[in-house]
Parts: structure tokens; sequence; C-alpha cells
């Protein structure tokens, strides 16, 4: 069987960034979110359904582990593009999409120096998420060097002024617009990294765009090992092929735990979060008290003195029963993972 596991994700937000850009923000169900641990600058993989089949396309992610903002992606329509432009026309809060688990090396060693960072377009995307990381986390400066083909497609232009407002003088932005100044040539590049020589450099962007940097900063002097790029290419192949939805939770993983006290005794018993109190006692084969099992006569009646539960239906319990941690058992479900209580 295949370890590779793909998750379904439920979109939280999607936002028009540019006229032909979105970002896509994604929700994570409690189980889900051991698997989505990532480093700043690596990419989801998202399956894009194909009429009866679908394809794979990566996507890097913007959002950074270390500012507990939700996973977000962003994504650029390219011309005659099958996932991009799936994205950006069919994809909506409450849309379920699967992804495998991030991935990728287009990430930093260390928050604790500065660093120089080029963006052409979408390649903004891994970029913004590196930099949130090592503003949030670091102490250093970022210097960015950001082209765009004009000033309505520069993707994350409110957010990154905002950074900058928010960490005075550690965020350098350049904008390089073909509109204004023309395609970044290489003296633009080496006005701007001159004296920056010994950084770490990410460069994401078109390929001439990556190209022009790359041959720059090697004149310059930049150490080879220290520039690290990301492609931004369509996968061939699809790796969902050999990939399994993850296997579904077993009703003892999703369960609260309950010490419950009655006739005298103690039982320590597993509460499935979709099952009443008084249904899992019976189950269990204990006595518990009940007459209507609906909510409405209170036989039921029972007391929380740790950790809190919600009951479907009340129509019994005054307002000072319910402060005195009075519950009804045949109504009762858990909201914390522990919880007592006590039948008197
Ligand atoms: C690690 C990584 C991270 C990435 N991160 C991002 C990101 O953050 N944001 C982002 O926007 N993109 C990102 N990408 C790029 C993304 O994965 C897609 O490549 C991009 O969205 C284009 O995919 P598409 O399906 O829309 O276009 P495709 O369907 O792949 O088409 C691309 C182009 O090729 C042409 N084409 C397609 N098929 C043919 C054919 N048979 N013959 C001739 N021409 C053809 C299309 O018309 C189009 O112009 C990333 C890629 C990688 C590898």
């Amino acid at each position: 069987m295949s370890s590779v596991h793909f998750h379904r994700l439920r979109v939280a937000e999607k936002t028009d960034e540019t006229h032909d850009s979105c970002s896509v923000t994604f929700e994570l169900a409690p189980r889900q979110r051991e698997f989505f641990g990532y480093r700043p600058g690596q990419f989801l993989t998202v399956r894009i359904p194909d009429g009866d089949s679908s394809i794979a396309r990566c996507y890097s992610l913007a959002s950074s582990p270390h500012t507990g903002e939700r996973l977000r992606i962003a994504v650029k329509r390219v011309d005659g593009g099958l996932g991009s432009n799936w994205i950006c026309d069919h994809v909506r809060a409450g849309t379920e999409i699967d992804v495998l688990e991030p991935a990728g090396t287009f990430t930093p060693k260390s928050y604790g120096e500065d660093h120089l960072l080029f963006a052409g377009g979408s390649g903004i995307t891994p970029i913004m998420s590196i930099l949130r990381s090592l503003l949030a986390e670091g102490d250093g400066r970022a210097y960015l060097y950001y082209a765009n083909r004009d000033e309505d497609s520069v993707i994350f232009k409110g957010e990154l002024k905002d950074l900058q407002a928010e960490h005075p003088g550690r965020l350098v932005i350049h904008h390089v617009l073909e509109s204004v100044q023309g395609l970044p040539t290489a003296a633009s590049v080496q006005a701007y990294a001159r004296g920056l020589t010994g950084l770490p450099v990410f460069i994401c962007g078109p390929k001439p765009f990556m190209a022009v940097v790359r041959e720059t900063l090697r004149e310059l002097g930049f150490p080879r090992e220290k520039v690290r790029v990301e492609r931004f290419n369509s996968l061939g192949g699809n790796p969902f092929e050999a990939a399994t939805p993850l296997p579904p939770e077993s009703p003892e993983e999703d369960a609260a735990e309950v010490d419950v006290a009655i006739e005298g005794r103690q039982h320590k018993l597993a509460w499935p979060r979709d099952q009443r109190l008084l249904d899992l006692l019976v189950a269990h084969g204990l006595n518990a008290p009940s007459s209507c099992s609906e909510g409405v006569c209170a036989s039921c009646e029972c007391r929380v003195l740790e950790g809190e539960v919600r009951m479907v239906n009340n129509q019994v319990l005054e307002e000072e029963d319910l402060a005195d941690g009075y519950v009804l058992a045949c109504q009762a479900l858990p909201i914390t993972d522990h919880i007592r209580i006590e039948y008197s």
C-alpha cells in the first residue's frame, strides 16, 4: 500500500489579489493539523479536476508557519493554463480540494541574518512566506527586489506596505515596474545587490528574470551555494495516482475522556464527540437514571464538576441550574477533552 496520503482541505476564503491572481486560504480540521506543519517557502501540491480525471499542480505557501495564520497559496492565471484558471474561476469558500502535504527545499537555513530576496510576478508567493518568517522570528533585514508588469499586477502590494510599517527599517523594498523602468536589467540588479554580497539569496520568478538575477549575482561574487532558486514549472506526472486518502479516524481517536461517579463507583470512559452521555453510559452497562430522553423531564440530570459539555436540547433546566453545572445526560455532548461528572 502507498505511504503517500492526500488530504481533503476545505477552503476558508478566496480573495482576488489582482485582476489576474487570487489567493486561497485553507481551513484545517483538528486531525489534519499534524500533517501540515511546514517551513517557509514550501509548497502544496493540489489536485485539479480535469474532466473525469485530474492533474496536479504545485502552489507555494504565502503564509508563514510562525505567525499563526492559516495556510494560504497565491495563484496567478497563466494564459490557457488548466490549473491556475480552474483555481481562480471555480474555487470558493467551502470548496474541498485534495492536497499533498507541504514539500520543498526553498527555505532559509536560519533567521538570524539579513537576507536578499528577488521576486518576479507570482514568484512573490514563497518569498512572502520567507519574508514574513524572517520578520517574525529573526531580527535582521530583508532586502526585496520585486519586479512586475505594472502597478496593478503587484501581488500583496498592501500587505508588503503593512509589513514595512510593522517592522520599521527591517524590510527594504525596491519595486521595478516594466511599465515604468522597463524589464529588470543587470544594471538595476547590480545597483540593488552591490554591497550585499555574501547574504543568503532567494530568487523566484519567470525564467528570464531569474537568469538575469543569477548571472548578475555571479558577476558580483555572490557564492553559488548561498543563492537558492525556485522554478515554477507545471508537473508532468500526477502524484495523486500513487496517493491514498488518509484512513478515517476511529471513533476512539476523536473522543473526549470522561470520569463519571455513579452509584458510588468511578468509571473512566472514552466519550465519542457525537454520542450523548446517556447513550454512552447505557452502552457501557451503567445504570444511569433516565426517562424522556428528549431533554424535557430532567430525570437524567447530573453535574459537571470539571470540563465543559453542551446540550442539544434543554427545556427544563433553569439558568441557575446551569450555573451550578447541572446538565441533562440524554442531551449532553462533550466540548473539552477531559470532563468529570457526578450523579447525586
Ligand atoms: C514548486 C512550485 C511552486 C509553484 N508555486 C506557484 C505559485 O505560488 N503561484 C503560481 O501561480 N504558480 C506556482 N507554480 C506554477 C504552477 O504549478 C503551474 O505551473 C502554473 O499555475 C501553470 O499551470 P496551469 O495548469 O495553469 O498551466 P498549464 O496547463 O501547465 O499550461 C502552461 C502553459 O502551457 C501551455 N500549454 C499547455 N499544454 C500545452 C500543449 N499541449 N501544447 C502547447 N502548449 C501547452 C498553456 O497554454 C499555458 O500557456 C509553482 C510551481 C512549482 C513547481
